[in-house]
């Protein structure tokens, strides 16, 4: 499929002109990037895995009614989309105390939250993503009451759906992070799930060693960065047809501590 040309290009992923009006081609990079763009690197594979670790997702989310962007994959790193004006929030699910909210509050790493935790922040690197509140998002028409409400709504039901098929496959969803837009389908206005949802948004960790499965393996030089997202698509039944997927070099076997 022909791309028409470039509209957007993020730290981890291009949006070019789709071949009809209303779509465009999301393209997964390899580039990874971290605490604001101060840390990159290239992470060979990472985006044909998140292209189809997120495809899967949002398939499966779909099929349970949340409306998204994806119409379908193209090929390894690429996704036919519909074109969406984003909502300028990044919406944060939290089932576990972890990264920034335990640096925020000082809050115990690793405490489990009695219910999911649902944050908002204001979409702007230059400002560092700044934690806003509801009101913030009204008052500057970031989105109506209705939309907060829907996606509100979206995320607990998103958050419910893939904790569960984590859950399933012996990963625990710590928190990930969400984007929505809006688009105009058949003359109407509706919010879809946009951007994506893979180990670059998600923090997964292993069941049973805790072992992490996603970008903090880059973010805190843990090492194995790929092998991390390679187990994510091993486990969710992805792989894989593909040729261009760096060689896997497995760190040394270590004993896994089963917690009493
Ligand atoms: O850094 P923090 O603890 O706020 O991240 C919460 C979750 O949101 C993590 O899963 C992280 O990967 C995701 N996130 C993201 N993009 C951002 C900020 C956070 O995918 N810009």
């Amino acid at each position: 499929m022909n791309k028409g040309k470039k509209l957007y290009e993020g730290k981890a992923k291009i949006l070019y002109e789709g071949p009809e009006k209303g779509t465009a081609i999301q393209h997964f990079k390899d580039d990874a990037t971290a605490f604001n763009n101060l840390k990159k690197s290239i992470v060979e594979g990472k985006g044909v895995l998140n292209n189809r670790i997120s495809e899967h997702i949002f398939n499966n989310l779909n099929q349970i009614g949340i409306k998204t962007h994806l119409m379908k994959r193209l090929n390894m790193r690429e996704q036919l989309v519909r074109l969406v004006e984003i909502i300028p929030v990044e919406f944060i699910v939290r089932n576990i105390a972890t990264g920034s909210l335990t640096k925020r509050l000082g809050i115990a790493d690793g405490t489990v939250l009695s219910k999911p935790l649902l944050e908002y922040s204001y979409k702007n690197d230059e400002l560092g993503d700044p934690l806003v509140a509801k009101e913030h998002i009204y008052e500057f028409n970031w989105a109506s009451v209705m939309e907060l409400k829907l996606i509100n709504d979206y995320s607990l039901r998103i958050n419910d759906f893939i904790q569960g098929m984590f859950r399933g496959v012996g990963i625990k969803l710590i928190d990930f992070k969400l984007e929505f837009g809006r688009a105009n389908i058949d003359g109407k206005k509706e919010i879809l799930l946009a951007d994506e949802i893979s180990p670059d948004t998600c923090r997964l960790w292993d069941l049973v060693s805790e072992k992490k499965l996603d970008k903090d393996r880059f973010r805190k030089d843990l090492g194995n960065v790929i092998q991390g997202y390679q187990e994510v698509a091993r486990r969710l039944g992805i792989m894989h047809e593909e040729g261009n997927i760096s060689e896997v070099k497995f760190g040394k076997p270590k004993a896994v501590n089963i917690k009493e």
